[in-house]
């Protein structure tokens, strides 16, 4: 069964009672018990609920894992992960990691003495010579947020087996339909579903997906302990998003590709990160490990003062946070998804003043060049 068929079959989940075609809405917080002696599969739903447990073998199935759990956002899955480690331990983290992620590493796991050290994982012996006696952990982007760092993952799979270390890959910016962590080694893949998953720009939420059956009892266990599960209603969004996975996907990348191409013969552009084009130093192994270069894609127009001029006059794409919407979504990462860093923070992980990140949504690819054309005619020359 080729990707395509298995992710429709994957998200149609008859109903054994009725045969409805999608999975009902349970909403019900407690379930009847029959039997005085013997409990039910269900008892209360922060421990399982039917509707988030049939989207969470969805998410399972897609990635190839064993093992699927859903929590209220992206950083909700992060964050229980991060909670399976305790006091002394160490992770290996990339530098180029998603905000929100950098926060809870600096500000929330330091007080508990869960510490972390920042290394460029494009270079995998930096990740060797960071390995201190109590490191039990790599965690890794790829690509990264927002400069579309590639990181070579079996690469740092070959590491992990030699240290006896756990992998966690945060795969959000590709999806499963484009690349698969646990394919290549990766023992945790965590997501925010929020984006090119639910697709739809409506709801928050997080995925993590193992095979390690001993990983996902610890996960499971702090998912129930700490509480931050996926609603019910939201997890039925988030199947309904899945449904189109493939097919938006197809389309969102081609267009990202004839953007990213564009944009690299305007002379206003500096720079284009995207390892989908020929010219980029990770095109190589992208090509080696995911299906194509994705759909979010940034540039540098070399200022603040440009990329203000070009967020300020275009007309298809919003301006806001976030990406994976059918909607094309420019933002400015430096005042955005990493507000949290200082001015030397940013310039270590290559974020420019002049750095604007684009989702390519499912518009007209020609009327998203067309619209960049006539903003990029604003900048004075
Ligand atoms: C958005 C995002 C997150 C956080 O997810 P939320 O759903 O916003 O909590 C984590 N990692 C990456 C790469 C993201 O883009």
């Amino acid at each position: 069964m080729t990707e395509i068929t298995d992710i429709i079959k994957a998200t149609t989940q008859i109903d054994p009672v009725t045969g409805s075609l999608n999975t009902p809405i349970h909403l019900s917080s407690t379930f009847n018990q029959v039997s005085f002696d013997d409990f039910g599969e269900f008892d209360y739903a922060r421990s399982g609920n039917p509707t988030r447990n049939a989207v969470e073998a969805t998410m399972a199935r897609l990635e190839h894992g064993n093992f699927g759990y859903l929590f209220s956002t992206g950083m909700a899955a992060i964050s229980s992960v991060l909670l399976t480690f305790s006091q002394g331990d160490h992770l290996i983290v990339t530098k180029h990691v998603y905000g929100g992620t950098f926060r809870v590493f600096e500000d929330v796991l330091n007080r508990f003495g869960i510490t972390h050290t920042f290394v460029d994982c494009t270079d995998l012996e930096n990740i060797t010579k960071a390995i201190q006696p109590n490191t039990k952990a790599i965690y890794i982007e790829s690509p990264s947020n927002p400069i579309l760092a590639v990181t070579d993952i079996a690469g740092v799979v070959a590491i992990a087996k030699d240290h006896q270390l756990v992998t966690i890959a945060d795969n959000t910016f590709m999806s499963p339909y484009l690349q698969k962590p646990l394919d290549l080694g990766i023992d945790i893949v965590v997501h925010s579903a929020t984006k090119w998953l639910a697709g739809h720009s409506d709801i928050l939420a997080g995925a993590v997906v193992t095979n390690d059956q001993a990983l996902a009892a610890q996960i499971y266990f702090v998912q129930n302990a700490v509480g931050a599960t996926l609603g019910v209603t939201d997890s039925w969004l988030l199947q309904r998003g899945l449904k189109t996975l493939a097919i938006r996907m197809e389309r969102h990348t081609a267009s990202a590709q004839q953007m990213a191409a564009w944009l690299e013969q305007q002379s206003v552009v500096l720079r284009v990160n995207y390892p989908g084009l020929v010219s980029s130093p990770f095109f190589e192994i992208q090509q080696r490990q995911a299906k194509n270069g994705g759909a979010v894609l940034s540039f540098d127009v070399g200022s603040y003062e440009n990329a203000k001029i070009v967020a300020e006059n275009v007309q298809i794409p919003v301006f806001s946070v976030s990406l994976g919407g059918v909607e094309s979504i420019l933002s400015y990462p430096p005042k955005m998804s990493h507000a949290e860093l200082d001015a030397n923070e940013l310039a270590a992980t290559g974020i420019t003043p002049g750095l604007l990140r684009l989702s390519v949504g499912l518009e007209d690819v020609d009327d998203l060049i067309a619209d960049f054309g006539q903003a990029f005619k604003k900048i004075p020359v």
